[in-house]
């Protein structure tokens, strides 16, 4: 069975077209799925919307957390959720296309790899979202490790058992590859499409994607450092 997880804050507009997508992909593939869509402490009418698809799409369910607890906190809870021995991740804001599952499905399937990585080749983001990110990017790659051009896409594959690779940490989605990479899982990476964001607002301001990443990173690398020592 394939889960795919979804977290969602305030994404009215976004939730339908993007489970008729990932359905019709699933449907396409042959294969027994759920759609977890979090529901991460929403206050617009995304829950509405998600029992709209629930109520189309006996695949979809809701999970959904009494408050708003951030991007990593709803992740967490979603894979804790899934079923699956495979697990997809995705955003929910129509950024990232499930039209891109099937690749790296392939990829964690053909044995290499545990953990696929989408990497946004063709960025729709604001130029300086594109340079910020370019720099999270390498630095990340550079001070973790993670082997990945886009740490920070949120479309990826793996195997159930990456997922005891994570812990609740802020900001956490963007250490995925470098968390798995640590806990000794194999990871890869192939090109992804990427869409601009057509409804709703991007939830992180400039100033909280700087600061805050860094902090959060050198926690990790702090930690990191400790685990490796005998
Ligand atoms: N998100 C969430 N909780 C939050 C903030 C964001 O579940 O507190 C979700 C959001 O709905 C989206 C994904 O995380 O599905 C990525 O958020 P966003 O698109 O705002 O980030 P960006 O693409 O601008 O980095
Ligand atoms: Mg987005």
């Amino acid at each position: 069975m394939l889960s795919l997880v979804i977290p969602v804050y305030n994404e009215s507009g976004n939730i339908l077209p993007l489970a008729a997508s990932a359905v019709e992909v699933f449907t396409t593939l042959g294969r027994e799925y759920e759609i977890i869509f979090v529901n991460d402490g929403s206050t617009d009418g995304t829950a509405a919307e998600i029992t709209d698809a629930t109520g189309r799409w006996p695949h979809c369910r809701e999970l959904r957390l009494p408050r708003n607890s951030g991007q990593a906190a709803a992740l967490l809870a979603g894979l804790r959720e899934a079923r699956g021995e495979l697990i997809v991740m995705m955003d929910g804001d129509g950024q990232n296309d499930p039209r891109d599952i099937p690749e790296l499905l392939a990829l964690v399937e053909g044995g290499t790899v545990d953990l696929a990585c989408g990497w946004r080749v063709d960025r729709h983001d604001s130029t300086l979202r594109r340079i910020m990110s370019r720099v999270a990017n390498a630095v990340r790659g550079r001070l973790l490790g993670d082997g990945v051009h886009d740490s920070g896409c949120q479309l990826r594959v793996m195997r159930r058992a990456v997922r005891d690779a994570f812990y609740p940490m802020e900001l956490m989605q963007s250490f995925v590859p470098a968390l798995a990479v640590a806990a000794g899982f194999r990871v890869g990476e192939r090109p992804v499409r990427h869409h601009a964001r057509h409804r709703g607002d991007s939830k992180y301001g400039l100033g909280r994607l700087w600061w805050r990443p860094a902090v959060a990173m050198l926690g990790l690398r702090w930690r990191m450092w400790r685990n490796s020592r005998p």
